[in-house]
């Protein structure tokens, strides 16, 4: 059994303790001690770091109701002496984090009957989940409240209570362990059942913020930080906010309107542009069209077009072979080139076959429909590529 030195004296960060267990692990060597001021993973809080007879420890388990086994980066003796030595600012960290799930959890109870089931301290964020669903502004009214027990700073009290006497006590949660209980105790706001490491007055808190919710199993997930990290939270947003803040040359609060009316403008200026690209394309369909051949005995238009751009390619060729009677052959003026060959509906050419004839020849790859074929990588100059294009409609 190991005597928990964490259940009496939470802000204890270093000990003196013998050890009497050691058991190689995949992880490493678990060490057992007669007594500890770490904190193992449990009801919602991670464990703590730090060292152990100058060899650090990295994790921290339960090994039964009764022991707690720590995971060590070295070797430790059986009956050896050793000093250990708790990593503070993450310990005050969870402390922060925790004693805020406790008051916000009785907010929630308190102004919205609104039960905890589920409780996590994550990395940067914790969560509690709800029973019920709760609106933005029922959320919010208890996480006022919550901060307002922060502010009155009342004491954090442990208190150990027998099986009979927890039946008998205002429990806001029903205990997970049997038999003798830890509680958590503010005095006219909170009791619970708890084996976790707590601020000793709320104040120490500093403060509860709520950062998002979301539905979850019928209830409420209520994402949150506390102290520290709600500072940090707070100074990232400020920094975000500043340099958006910055490119719209703009107040902070001023930033949705600005927001929304760059997007107006930027919608208004795209339908104007489609439209141009519209007008454009029609231009240069009749441009070609009266530069058309005759290969093979039929119209052909054979071009490459300053363009990039896959689509503009394909709407090109699509608006031409729209008469009757065309075959169509165009590719991008860079190298490698893209193709898009196509003929008319009334026309019975395979434009595949052009495409294959092409890549055949200059490598790339592409594919397509009888009428409408596309591919790219095709590794030649323009003059060359347009030379083949137009043996193949001529001998098609
Ligand atoms: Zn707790």
């Amino acid at each position: 059994m190991t005597e928990r030195l964490y259940y009496t004296a939470p802000a204890r960060t270093e000990f003196e303790a013998r050890v009497v267990a050691v058991e190689a692990s995949p992880s490493g060597a678990i060490v057992e001690l007669d007594r500890t001021a770490f904190y193992p993973t449990s009801g919602g809080q991670p464990h703590d770091t730090g060292t152990l007879g100058g060899v650090r420890v990295v994790d921290v388990q339960e090994l039964d109701a009764t022991r707690v086994g720590h995971v060590v980066e070295g070797m430790l003796a059986v009956g050896q002496e050793v000093g250990g030595a708790i990593d503070w600012p993450r310990r005050f960290d969870h402390m922060q984090q925790h004693s805020g799930q406790h008051l916000l959890s009785a907010a929630f109870d308190r102004c919205h009957g609104a039960r905890t089931v589920g409780f996590h301290l994550g990395q940067a964020e914790s969560t509690v989940d709800l029973d019920r669903d709760l609106s933005a502004a029922a959320v919010a009214d208890a996480e006022g409240e919550a901060n307002e027990t922060v502010w009155r700073n009342h004491p954090v009290a442990i208190r150990f209570a027998t099986a009979d006497e927890v039946a008998s006590l205002p429990l806001r949660k029903a205990p997970v362990r049997s038999g003798a209980l830890r509680l958590i105790e503010i005095p006219g706001v909170d009791l619970s059942a708890c084996g976790g490491t707590h601020v000793d007055r709320t104040g120490t808190i500093g403060l509860i913020a709520v950062t998002a919710t979301e539905r979850f199993k019928g209830g409420l997930r209520v994402s949150f930080v506390c102290g520290g990290r709600a500072l940090d939270g707070f100074r990232s947003r400020r920094a975000t906010l500043a340099a958006s803040a910055q490119m719209f040359s703009v107040g902070e609060s001023e930033l949705p309107d600005q927001i929304a009316r760059h997007q107006r403008d930027a919608k208004a200026k795209l339908r104007e542009l489609r439209a141009a690209h519209g007008r454009l394309n029609d231009h240069e369909a009749r441009a070609l069209a009266a530069g058309a051949e005759t290969l093979g005995g039929r119209a052909s238009i054979v071009a490459s077009v300053a363009t990039s751009d896959a689509s503009v390619l394909k709407r090109l060729a699509t608006t031409l072979i729209a008469t009757p009677g065309r075959h169509v052959v165009l590719f991008s003026s860079e190298t490698p080139a893209l193709v898009v060959a196509g003929r008319s509906a009334d026309l019975t050419f395979d434009a595949r076959d052009v495409l294959r004839g092409l890549t055949e020849r200059f490598g790339g790859r592409g594919g397509g429909q009888p009428d409408l074929a596309q591919g790219g990588g095709l590794d030649a100059d323009p003059a060359d590529l347009r030379k083949a294009a137009r043996r193949l409609l001529a001998a098609g």
